[in-house]
């Protein structure tokens, strides 16, 4: 150790480690918490948090590309699932057509993420992602219930945690739908805070002196709960007699639950917000498994939290992000293609501005959407398991699609309130806020996850200086508190540098018009790191509670994370020129979200002085924006791309299922542009100038236009049928 080393320690770190100890003033972790932000790793959100991202190597990551295989199923059994399948239908009959669920099962839907050699598909994250997406187009219900088997439950817990002897049984069983998994976390006192669940199970010796688990549950929400044949279970784990030499409280713990057993009690239904996939209340009173029924044997025991937390880690980044992206694509194409039909005023409605406004906007979301979804799938595949990219997905998605839907039905009007076959976007609206509750609500996600769990486990030293505080390690802290000193000083100056030269200090590689938004992007990323640390100096362990700020933080660092992936997108798609404008447009729209967050955080930083030093530079910083003021011309040109430019529509929004009422808005688009220069004909010169052609085009895209633009309706007798 060198001599200042040692003299900085006497008369510096022994001080502050004792103050920073007694006070409790940097955050402390429980052990939950620890599992939790253990799980998964730290992948590209580190370069956000340094304040120096290296976009050369965030660019380098590898984008995902579907297989042969991939390709052909989504060409074949999802395009056959899709047109077996009427949504509305299936909202009639509160389920999927049986054949569906035949279908679904024989071409092992529910085995995309397990092993060939297990009779599964073994999909990649992006062609299991791909189907969702599909699938979502057509019925959320039938995206859901394919959904749920490959996301968080026993397949994904058994195949990284399962013994070989519970993965040679259950997973064939599970890839060819013999069995129906489903996940049973939920309690009525657990739904946010998992980790208060009551569900247990107490160990004992029954009369052959065999051990076993008799458990105690009462679970709610489940997918697929009422129909499910096995039940992956959480549950709290108590041995009295210490029977398995391991304490009395083993903590929680998973099982696969085979839902014949007597106790258990699947009877009842939920309905979430009339949308007709299964999901239920599960359950159990003295349901008595073997100890081997413990996902992992032995070594399961108590690891129930880790299981959950890893795998949650990565399911986020995949299921919602999937068919969130798809229900913003229907809404889209719905969107655009019915604008060119549609006609108001004597014009079609694509051409009003306040039209175009919202498709503008519409369009550049999905555009983002997109890109970032297949940005961190292609991670996910390339082996990262990126817990806060995951969670940020996880939030950005639901949230979009949510705004999509609702945009999407302004712009068609009537057309999507009235209910029936003909309605594309009512049942995706009735879906929303479902895909907002589950794996973490949004409001939790936003406030305590994204940038609570960022700060602590993707800042460069943050981690490491708790873990040494509580370790006592002093020599430990000492190296890390003064490289994180030299972190902030650095990111200080370098945000001042960046900030008065609007980002030009940084000079990327990369030349082209994507240039100037990696500047500002690097300029935030200083920005945002300095002020991270800010506020933990300024709060330490209370910045934990500060969720409104912690919010602010996390709405800058999705935003980044959104950009980074709209420009990795453009990019790797070529740089093409028609695309500029949607990178614009989503790059103006982020940076003003990125100002407005920040004017949050610097008017609340802190109190008295501390705080009217931030108010001041963020007056500073108010001046000096990110952002800027959108320019009407783009976002009217997006609109105009997308109502009249087929090739356009069909690249943003690919991979969308084009049969039935989507197919009929497809040939009405088409027919109302090739009757274009016929209907202008008949304008200018009158009906008679019109020759035999001409009349033939405007009579089909006429005839065409009134499908598209008629809604249903039923006689009472059918209406109080539906209605029930
Ligand atoms: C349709 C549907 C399907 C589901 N499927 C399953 C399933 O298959 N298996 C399963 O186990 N569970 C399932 N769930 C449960 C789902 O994961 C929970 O609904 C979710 O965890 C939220 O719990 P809660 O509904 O009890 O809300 P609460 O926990 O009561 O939360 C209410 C509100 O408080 C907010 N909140 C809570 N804590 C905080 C905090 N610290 N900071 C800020 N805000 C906070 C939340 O964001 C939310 O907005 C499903 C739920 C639904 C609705």
């Amino acid at each position: 150790m060198s001599i200042v080393k040692k003299i900085r320690m006497q008369l510096l770190t022994k001080p502050l480690f004792a103050l920073l100890t007694s006070k409790g003033l940097l955050p402390s972790i429980s052990a939950t918490e620890k599992t939790a932000l253990r799980a998964g790793g730290v992948w590209m959100e580190g370069d956000l948090f340094s304040g120096h991202p290296d976009f050369e190597k965030i660019m380098a990551n590898p984008y995902p590309r579907l297989s042969e295989e991939e390709q052909s199923f989504l060409d074949n059994e999802v395009e056959e699932l899709c047109a077996m399948t009427d949504d509305w239908e299936v909202f009639q009959q509160r389920d999927l057509p049986q054949q569906a669920w035949e279908y679904i099962k024989e071409k092992r839907f529910f085995g995309m993420i397990i092993p060939k050699n297990y009779g599964g598909l073994g999909f990649s994250a992006y062609g299991h992602s791909c189907v969702i997406e599909k699938l979502a187009t057509r019925s959320q219900v039938l995206a859901i219930t394919v959904m749920v088997p490959n996301s968080l439950g026993p397949a994904e817990l058994l195949l990284h945690y399962g013994l070989e002897s519970q993965k040679d049984h259950y997973l064939p069983r599970l890839a060819d739908g013999r069995d129906i998994p489903c996940f049973a976390l939920t309690e009525p006192q657990a739904g946010s805070d998992a980790t208060s669940i009551q569900a247990h199970g107490t160990v004992f010796r029954d009369g052959d002196n065999a051990l076993k688990i008799r458990l105690q549950f009462e679970k709610r929400y489940i997918t697929l709960g009422a129909i499910a044949t096995v039940i992956g279970l959480a549950f709290v784990l108590r041995d009295p007699e210490n029977l398995l030499g391991r304490g009395e409280d083993l903590g929680i713990t998973c099982a696969l639950v085979d839902a014949a057993k007597e106790g258990v009690d699947q009877s009842r239904r939920h309905d979430p917000l009339n949308v007709p996939f299964v999901n239920a209340p599960l359950v159990g009173r003295d349901v008595v498994i073997d100890i081997n029924d413990i996902i992992g044997g032995e070594k399961g025991l108590g690891n129930g939290w880790t299981m959950l937390m890893e795998s949650l880690a990565v399911g986020r980044g995949i299921s919602l992000p999937s068919t969130s992206t798809g229900g913003s694509k229907l809404a889209l194409f719905a969107a655009s293609a019915y604008s060119s039909v549609r006609r108001q005023f004597g014009i079609a409605i694509g051409k009003f501005e306040g039209i175009a406004e919202v498709l503008g906007r519409m369009g550049a979301d999905t555009y983002l959407l997109d890109a970032a979804r297949t940005f961190t799938i292609g991670a996910i595949d390339n082996g990262e398991k990126p817990a806060v990219a995951n969670a940020i997905m996880k939030y950005q998605s639901t949230e979009k699609f949510r705004r999509m839907i609702l945009d999407g039905m302004d712009i068609l009007g009537g057309a999507a309130i009235s209910r029936g076959p003909n309605n594309l976007l009512a049942h995706a609206y009735f879906g929303a806020p479902v895909a907002i509750t589950v794996e973490g609500a949004n409001i939790m996600t936003r406030t305590l996850i994204q940038f609570g769990q960022g700060v602590i486990r993707c800042h460069p030293y943050a981690y490491g200086e708790i873990e040494a505080l509580e370790k006592g390690d002093i020599t430990t802290f000492d190296t890390l508190f003064f490289s994180h000193v030299k972190h902030v000083l650095a990111n200080g100056f370098r945000s001042v540098l960046l900030g008065l030269t609007r980002g030009h200090l940084h000079r990327p590689k990369h030349g082209g018009v994507s240039r100037r938004y990696e500047q500002k992007l690097s300029w935030v990323s200083a920005r945002f790191a300095f002020l991270s640390d800010v506020a933990l100096g300024i709060m330490g362990a209370g910045l934990k509670r500060k969720e409104s700020l912690s919010g602010r933080f996390a709405d800058v660092l999705d935003q980044m994370y959104l950009l980074t992936a709209a420009l990795k997108r453009f990019r790797q798609e070529g740089e093409r020129k028609e695309d500029e404008v949607f990178l614009k447009v989503a790059m103006v729209n982020g940076f003003n979200e990125i100002d407005n967050a920040f004017a949050g955080i610097y008017q609340n930083l802190g109190r008295s002085l501390v705080g009217l030093l931030f108010k001041s530079i963020g007056f500073y910083a108010g001046i000096n924006r990110f952002g800027s003021v959108m320019q009407d011309k783009d976002v009217h040109k997006i609109a105009a791309l997308l109502t009249f430019d087929e090739s356009v529509r069909d690249r943003l929004c690919g991979n969308i299922y084009r049969g039935g009422r989507v197919g009929e808005l497809i040939a009405g688009a088409r027919a109302m542009q090739e009757a274009k220069e016929a209907f202008s004909h008949r304008k200018t010169s009158g009906e008679q100038s019109l020759d035999e052609n001409e009349r033939i085009l405007i009579a089909r895209a006429e005839e065409l236009q009134r499908s598209i633009i008629g809604v249903d309706s039923f006689s009472h007798e059918e209406y109080f049928r539906c209605s029930k």
